[in-house]
């Protein structure tokens, strides 16, 4: 084991394949259904609003995907991403463990989310579209997209969950300047956030229902497609840059993670940085755990059920098999705005049913509380959706120190916090509260599931 503080990959040596998990399932995947007919998906379905080469990624069984050339000249304006030894944290938790993290803060939009924005902007304007359609929750994907868009000369609509936008008005700035059109969800644009509106006025929204208004925005016009953030398994496959990245880098100082965390609203970028190790560990026999971190307020993975359910309120997208909270459920205004979603990405829920993910879930002030933590010893001011999984690599070094075990701990920061000082504020000036979430209401949900035989 060799010591370094920064652990660099030089341009060449990034990887220049994503890995596609779906190869490697110990449990083939529960095909997604059509809304209406409640049959498997065929790509004809889902052409209206995505382009081919987008489809074919979604359901293909290849186990590594040629990275397109003119994905990898943009990745290279911020990748490989540093991998970094946590030396300050170590010494503040006084513990054997050996810290690691992956800081996907560094991408222009200031999270892992530009690595799926980039290629899906590319696929758009292969097939000769002029407009995505989106949502965005805390607004990270939104200005991943906005500044994806203008490489390729795309135009950008988003639907921002009402709740971040009124917290964040900063993000939406950031929006505009790349030259979005921004819209507070639900919206008067579309007939599902007209609807909302009129059934509660003061509706914080929710990224179920920001989906529904960028779908039918897409659906309704031929020039616009619909691009989505998470969940899906095209999402899942470009963000594997990340683990693959962390693999190499690992070889470089002759160690490697006992555990690997990441935080999980749609599972993006915890399946980003976990996937390419759970091949090793399903290929390879490697002993890794990898555990995925969620908030008690939407606790998808710990309380859902796994089910079909529809990704969006209005149940305009296909059903997909997955761990649940219900369609229609929608999360207290915690500030982990990106980790706001009631389902989990199908591919992240089949391996967690298969038991080869763990999950666990925290309030919102033990994370703020990590999320100190790490930025008084290491500098780097986390997003609060990063503070779970830093909230998680804290407590495993903590157990470390009981037990004296010097393991390795490897944790995905996905973003930085600097669009989200309103939410320190609140935690310093000891105004955040915890939402603890509403036990009955999730099970009223979860008995609302649509039924498939
Ligand atoms: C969007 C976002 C998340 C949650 O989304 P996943 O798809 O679960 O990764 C986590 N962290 C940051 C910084 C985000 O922007």
């Amino acid at each position: 084991m060799k010591e370094a503080h920064r652990i660099f990959l030089s341009e060449k040596e990034m990887p220049k394949r994503w890995y596609n998990i779906q190869a490697d399932l110990p449990t083939p995947l529960r095909p997604p259904l059509n809304p209406a007919t409640r049959q498997p998906v065929k790509a004809e379905d889902l052409a209206a609003i995505f382009p081919p080469a987008l489809i074919e990624q979604e359901m293909s069984q290849e186990r590594w995907i040629p990275i397109p050339e003119e994905v990898l000249k943009i990745y290279a304006l911020w990748r490989p991403t540093p991998l970094v030894r946590a030396f300050r944290l170590e010494q503040a938790l006084q513990t054997p463990a050996r810290i690691y993290y992956k800081n996907e803060g560094v991408s222009p939009s200031g999270s892992h989310k530009t690595n799926t924005a980039v290629p899906q902007a590319f696929y758009n304007r292969a097939a000769g579209i002029k407009r995505l359609a989106t949502e965005t929750g805390a607004g990270q994907w939104g200005s991943a997209l906005s500044l994806a868009c203008n490489y390729f000369g795309l135009e950008c609509t988003v639907y921002m969950v009402k709740v971040s936008y009124e917290q964040k008005p900063y993000r939406r700035s950031l929006m505009e300047v790349m030259g979005a059109k921004v819209y507070a969800s639900p919206s008067e644009m579309t007939e599902t956030g007209r609807k909302a509106l009129r059934e509660n006025p003061s509706s914080l929204g929710s990224l179920g229902l920001a989906i529904s208004e960028a779908v039918e925005d897409a659906a309704g016009r031929d020039d616009t497609n619909y691009s989505l953030g998470s969940v899906l398994n095209h999402v899942l496959l470009h963000q594997s840059i990340i683990g693959l990245e962390c693999l190499e880098q690992f070889k470089l100082i002759d160690d490697y993670p006992d555990v690997v965390i990441g935080c999980c609203g749609g599972g993006s970028n915890f399946g980003g940085i976990a996937f390419p190790f759970l091949h090793e560990k399903i290929r390879k026999d490697k002993d890794v755990r990898v555990i995925a971190v969620e908030p008690t307020a939407c606790p998808t993975l710990t309380k859902g059920s796994y089910s079909y359910d529809f990704g969006d309120v209005a149940s305009f997208t296909p059903l997909l098999m997955m761990y649940t909270l219900g369609h229609k459920y929608e999360p207290p205004g915690i500030h982990a705005g990106g980790l706001r979603y009631h389902g989990a990405s199908p591919l992240l829920s089949s391996l967690y049913h298969d038991g080869l993910i763990e999950a666990r879930a925290y309030g919102q002030i033990p994370v703020f509380e990590a999320a100190i933590t790490f930025a008084r010893s290491e500098g780097i001011l986390p997003a609060p959706e990063s503070a779970h999984a830093i909230r998680a690599a804290i407590d495993l070094a903590l157990e470390c120190k009981e037990s004296g075990e010097a393991r390795t701990i490897l944790f995905n920061l996905s973003g930085h916090g600097h669009f989200d000082l309103t939410a320190y504020d609140a935690y310093l000036s000891g105004k955040m509260e915890d939402s603890t979430y509403p036990e009955e209401l999730i099970e009223k949900l979860a008995a609302s599931l649509p039924v498939i035989e």
